[in-house]
């Protein structure tokens, strides 16, 4: 079994021996690739210094919504910058509604998502994208901006299922992460079940949501418990969820 988690930050600071071990323990448990995000410009540079020693990582660059205000000012140039040296994908990027202090924040998460968008429709790169209460403004800058002709994926996916229609016609994949694995969340395994088999993808966001009865860190490693639920709720074997969601991964990235 092969598996691919489109989805983890393994730069982050409370890894505090590295990611290292944590790669290892990845593979060992079948987890073969891993996407790793940047959330803002000043771990773009641990993002790249982390791929480029691991080949099972991958990166991907770019201003999460929680951090739009710290950015500088030539942050869309260095983007542009690191996209151009790179393969990278651009993310993590979005629109987030539930931690908005003001209309200017509002703003300005709104201006620097759409800024991206444009850069990733330009450069033609794939697109990891963060909604949260913002459904109806995302595919509305969407549609105004454009995706990128290689697609995307919303991550974490916390929208309803019938919105799992509406993304998925614009091309972008849905991919979901060990939120599903909570018993009570109605509302994602029922999303889990409209996913067309060629759309859907499996994650974590490393080290954070972990899957239930995980205490700690969330690393890669525990996405297998995420596979287990989704193989459950669609009927089918981890091993055919795996091989699903690794081949839409590759079509996504490569
Ligand atoms: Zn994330």
């Amino acid at each position: 079994m092969q598996i691919f988690d489109v989805h983890t930050h393994m730069q982050d600071k409370r890894y505090i021996k590295g990611y290292d071990s944590v790669l290892k323990r990845a593979v060992k448990n079948s987890v073969v690739k891993m996407m790793c995000c940047g959330l803002h410009e000043y771990d773009w540079d641990q993002v790249l210094d982390i791929t480029n020693e691991a080949p099972e990582i991958y990166p991907a660059f770019g201003i999460h919504p929680w951090f739009v205000e710290d950015r500088s000012s030539n942050w869309l140039d260095i983007l542009e910058e690191k996209l151009l040296a790179t393969t990278a994908s651009v993310g993590e990027i979005g629109i987030d509604k539930v931690v908005l202090n003001s209309k200017k924040e509002e703003n300005t998460q709104e201006m620097v998502f759409t800024e991206q968008l444009k850069l990733a429709k330009k450069l033609n790169r794939p697109v990891n994208i963060h909604c949260r209460n913002a459904w109806g403004k995302l595919i509305e800058i969407i549609d105004n901006t454009g995706l990128p002709d290689r697609g995307g994926l919303v991550h974490s996916y916390s929208g309803s299922h019938e919105m799992v229609k509406v993304l998925e016609k614009r091309g972008l994949m849905i991919s979901f992460s060990g939120s599903v694995t909570k018993i009570n969340n109605k509302k994602a395994r029922k999303a889990v079940l409209s996913v067309s088999d060629k759309m859907l993808l499996i994650e974590t966001d490393s080290p954070d949501i972990n899957p239930e009865g995980i205490t700690g860190l969330n690393e890669p490693k525990y996405i297998l418990k995420n596979l287990e639920t989704i193989a459950e709720l669609r009927g089918k074997s981890m091993e055919e969820i795996a091989s699903i969601t690794f081949e839409n991964s590759l079509r996504l990235f490569d």
